[in-house]
């Protein structure tokens, strides 16, 4: 069904106001977050909640994480917190970290952790967002704002493009500090402290807090995420995950179709020198930088996957650092956007 065009919010408190009266009605509004924008709805209200699932086309196995502005709010909703999970709360909330608790008493609707046992929350670290979900009173649900399959939407603007006809309104904070989403931990088995999806909060800032985790083995068939078995993040381009120096991207200057290259700022400048010195270029080729670190890759990554379908470019060649804690998160990203994988070492 085809609905009204979707409205643009301001930060400011008549904007939150009307954002809010939104939400208590039932209605689906887009917040910012530090990580990527949410997919606003009432937590409390099963028809919101439903609404999220069929405007997001996810599947209804995939569970959702549940955003609030205090605490207190999760105990109200989901019971008493265990120790892990408070010292956790304590290191890192407000902040890109996601907890996976148990459900003690909860008063929410069982779609909303998909039947399970456990429930996941997070405070964002965004003044606004957790300004308008004490305006609505209660904890609203917040999967990221894009099309089940899309890079998860790091501006407003992505979020209207995904939905201009199918969500009510989208609050405009800019574009998102970290970029990536969360990073999830399971606490609701103290003894058994896992990271199901890796993000900006490493694994070693966790275990200062908590003590070593644990690694089980990976059953793909059964994840512990269910959001981990579905496809993520990819452009309708086909991605070439690939590692290496500049002299591994160079020979791609001599491809002879459309392409879009995305590198590390040093590659970046190499790359162009090279185009400026010996090419003609009587072809299209889209150069990306990624920055100088990974904090710059993850917070340029989805805009890039997003832009680079504008482009003619038929490929996208996205370089991966090797595998360490501090790129676990850009690394799952950018590996699940892709279609291949190349060793340039
Ligand atoms: P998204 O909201 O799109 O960032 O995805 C939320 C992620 O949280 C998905 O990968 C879900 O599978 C995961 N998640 C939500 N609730 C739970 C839960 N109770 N147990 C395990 N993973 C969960
Ligand atoms: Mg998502």
């Amino acid at each position: 069904m085809v609905g009204s065009q979707i409205q643009i919010f301001g930060t400011d408190d008549a904007s939150l106001n009307k954002a809010a009266k939104l939400l208590k009605s039932g209605e689906l509004v887009a917040f910012p977050t530090e990580t990527v924008y949410g997919l606003g709805a009432l937590a409390t209200d099963e028809r919101a909640v439903l609404k999220v699932f069929e405007a997001k086309g996810r599947p209804s196995d995939n569970p959702l994480i549940v955003t609030v502005s205090s605490v207190e709010m999760v105990e109200k909703f989901v019971g008493p917190i265990n120790s892990s999970g408070k010292a956790l709360m304590d290191a890192f909330w407000p902040g890109s970290l996601t907890l996976i608790l148990p459900i003690a008493t909860s008063c929410l609707p069982n779609v909303v952790s998909a039947g399970l046992k456990t429930v996941a929350v997070r405070m964002p670290d965004n003044a606004v967002t957790r300004k308008l979900i004490e305006l609505v009173g209660q904890p609203i649900v917040g999967p990221s704002a894009n099309i089940s399959g899309r890079p998860s939407p790091t501006k407003a603007e992505h979020v209207e493009s995904d939905f201009r006809y199918r969500i009510a309104g989208v609050i405009d904070d800019g574009t998102t500090p970290v970029g990536i989403e969360s990073t999830i931990v399971d606490v609701s088995d103290e003894d058994n402290i896992t990271v199901l999806r890796p993000g900006d909060i490493r694994e070693e800032q966790i275990a200062q807090v908590v003590g070593p985790l644990s690694h089980g083995p990976v059953d793909t068939e059964k994840p512990k995420a269910p959001g981990m078995k579905y496809r993520h993040y990819a452009p309708l381009v086909p991605v070439v995950a690939k590692n290496g120096g500049v002299e591994d991207f160079l020979p791609y200057l001599e491809v002879d179709y459309p392409l879009a290259i995305a590198v590390p700022s040093t590659i970046y400048r190499a790359l162009e020198d090279d185009i400026a010195d010996h090419m003609n270029m009587d072809r299209e080729l889209v150069l990306y930088d990624l920055g100088e670190d990974v904090k710059d890759f993850q917070h340029r990554l989805y805009g890039i996957l997003r832009d680079v379908d504008e482009t003619p470019a038929k490929e996208l060649i996205l370089y991966v650092p090797l595998e360490s804690d501090e790129t676990a998160g850009y690394l799952n990203r950018a590996l699940k956007a892709s279609s291949s994988f190349e060793d340039g070492l």
